[in-house]
């Protein structure tokens, strides 16, 4: 709620700051017709008389102009054909724009009155995309449910527990802030109470209550009525609860864990500022250039997960700036999404072909705005996903980690920030497989990368380094810091109960730590890192060892 009176504000001063400037630039406009009204032709000036034009036909409704937004639309129709003629203004034609021009003024006194009123159904639309750890788990077995919640709720999940298909009912009726429904099938009274539930509750949500089912039913019939019903997994009885939990962490991270990184290229003060407002308040991390052709280092130093860029800048336009981004063998495959007042097909598919992805035309609704972004970065990270995650651990690859490491290397170098990297691996590693099968084994690699995706803050990196080692990337930290929390992480999994058959067994692992207060570059700290882990192991395993910064 605190939210959305503060989105709602936000934008209530945006609009309010955009009225204020609104007559200025109007007076800048007329200034530049006078001035290419008198001359002969001058591409340059038309040039700018156009752009000022389009940007208000782009931002005038964003902000409650809508009649301003329509007028300018009309006066750059008329433009056009002017523009590609480049011959001198006929009086017939400085008097036609005379009196558009007029009408264009006049609409710049038009604000629509019911703006505040749009910006709180904005607000409130954008609230379910702020999605928290909690769970409503909706089961009639009160022993299950009673389970199903202590377990979730080691994990960090806020855990709501129903009986009844109403109850649930009767509690989403006023509730707003949202959460993931797990959802049994079978209630008495109805084989299938779970599925109807959610198809009732699913009518008219601006976005779909993500849902995971839970049933003892495997057939076909009840997989498909559930995906029907928005069901966005189906997990069998009884419950895996490792299963359900990574796919709870998937569901939420996107949302919590991880915020979007998008950067806007757009010449727009206003519009830029209300687009920030706009994805901020829907959880994504925002970075703006205002000038294209400062926008490479940006690109660089923020790694954005998708670009929005606007059409028409001073200076290079919006294909120009595509086209240069996929020139970077880097950025070959971010999704670039094109925001712009055009409205010309052949313009938009012109644009796509340069290298974007999609088209979003202004003015934008807001919601529309948060869910193309919000897709599209989610299918390009899947796609991603492929390529930097291992398939075991869902943790970063080998050369995916090393990545990451030379990007924020560079980024604790540039803020001053302290950085440790950390080598970790399983203490006897091969008496396990040995012993207890590799099945098992493969169950403690698990266990050890969800513990350390757990404990570790949402800014640490964890990746599977090879086959029992991982490496850490700590950002913000320094070497005595890393030390205690990687103990603490070392001495919990020491504790952990491992189970293969009816046999029970523990498991421990070593470290090595390195801090670039020591070593700068990348290819000595990792392998002070390495030769630290090397140390730990000797001096009998089950240790973290700080690599001293001395040569060897
Ligand atoms: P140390 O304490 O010195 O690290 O002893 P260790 O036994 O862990 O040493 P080593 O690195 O030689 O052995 C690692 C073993 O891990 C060898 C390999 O068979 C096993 N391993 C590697 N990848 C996997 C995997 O994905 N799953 C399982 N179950 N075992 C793996
Ligand atoms: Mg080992
Ligand atoms: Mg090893």
């Amino acid at each position: 709620m605190a939210d959305r009176l503060e989105l709602q504000a936000k934008l209530k001063l945006l609009s309010h700051t955009y009225a204020v400037q609104l007559p200025e630039k109007l007076r800048q406009l007329e200034q530049t017709w006078d001035i290419l009204s008198q001359d002969a032709w001058d591409d340059e000036g038309y040039r700018k008389l156009h752009r000022m034009v389009h940007s208000l036909s782009g931002s005038g409704k964003t902000f409650g102009f809508a009649a301003l937004s329509e007028a300018a639309h009309a006066l750059e129709a008329y433009l056009k054909p002017i523009g590609a003629a480049k011959m001198p203004f006929t009086a017939g034609q400085r008097e036609q724009l005379d009196s558009l021009l007029a009408v264009l003024k006049q609409a710049g006194s038009e604000q629509s009155v019911t703006h505040g009123s749009e910006s709180m159904a904005v607000a409130a639309s954008l609230e379910h995309a702020s999605l928290a750890r909690r769970v409503f788990v909706v089961e009639d077995d009160v022993e299950q449910a009673a389970e199903l919640k202590i377990q979730l709720s080691y994990f960090g999940y806020d855990v709501v527990v129903f009986h009844t298909t109403d109850d649930f009912k009767r509690f989403m009726q006023n509730d707003t802030t949202g959460g993931v429904v797990l959802m049994d099938i079978n209630f008495p009274g109805d084989t299938q109470g779970g599925i109807h539930i959610m198809n009732e509750l699913q009518q008219g949500r601006a976005a779909p209550l993500s849902v995971i089912f839970l049933s003892a039913e495997t057939g076909l019939d009840f997989r498909l009525a559930a995906v029907r019903a928005g069901g966005v997994a189906y997990i069998n009885k009884p419950v895996n609860i490792g299963t359900l939990i990574d796919k709870m962490d998937e569901l939420t991270s996107t949302h919590v864990a991880t915020a979007y990184r998008v950067l806007i290229v757009d010449d727009s003060v206003n519009l830029t500022e209300y687009y920030t407002a706009v994805l901020e308040q829907a959880g994504m991390s925002v970075r703006v250039v205002n000038d294209p052709l400062m926008a490479l280092k940006p690109l660089f130093e923020f790694a954005p997960d998708l670009i929005l860029i606007d059409m028409y800048m001073p200076g290079c336009n919006g294909m120009e700036l595509a086209k240069i981004i996929r020139q970077i063998n880097d950025f070959i495959s971010i999704p670039i999404v094109f925001l712009s007042a055009e409205v010309n097909q052949d313009k938009q598919l012109l644009a796509i072909g340069m290298g974007g992805d999609d088209f979003l035309t202004k003015p934008i609704q807001p919601q529309h705005l948060v869910s193309s972004v919000a897709s599209r970065i989610k299918r390009s990270l899947v796609l991603r996903s492929f390529m930097v995650r291992d398939s075991l651990t869902g943790l970063l690859n080998h050369t995916a980690i090393k990545d990451q490491l030379f990007r924020e290397m560079g980024r604790a170098k540039r803020q001053g920030k302290p950085l440790v990297f950390a080598m970790i691996d399983i203490d006897h590693f091969k008496l396990v497989n040995d012993g207890y099968g590799h099945p098992a084994g493969d169950r403690v690699i698990k266990s050890l990368s969800r513990l350390l995706k757990q404990r570790l803050r949402e800014h640490d990196l964890v990746g599977r380094y090879g086959g029992e080692e991982f490496a850490v990337i700590l950002v913000d930290a320094d070497g005595p810091s890393a030390i205690k929390i990687l103990d603490n992480i070392r001495n919990d999994f020491a504790q952990l109960r491992h189970l293969a058959g009816n046999q029970e067994f523990s498991v421990t692992f070593s470290a090595g730590i390195a801090d670039i207060a020591h070593y700068a570059e990348a290819s000595r700290l990792t392998d002070a890192a390495d030769k630290a882990l090397y140390k730990a192991k000797h001096a009998g395993r089950n240790q973290v060892v700080l690599a001293d910064g001395k040569p060897h």
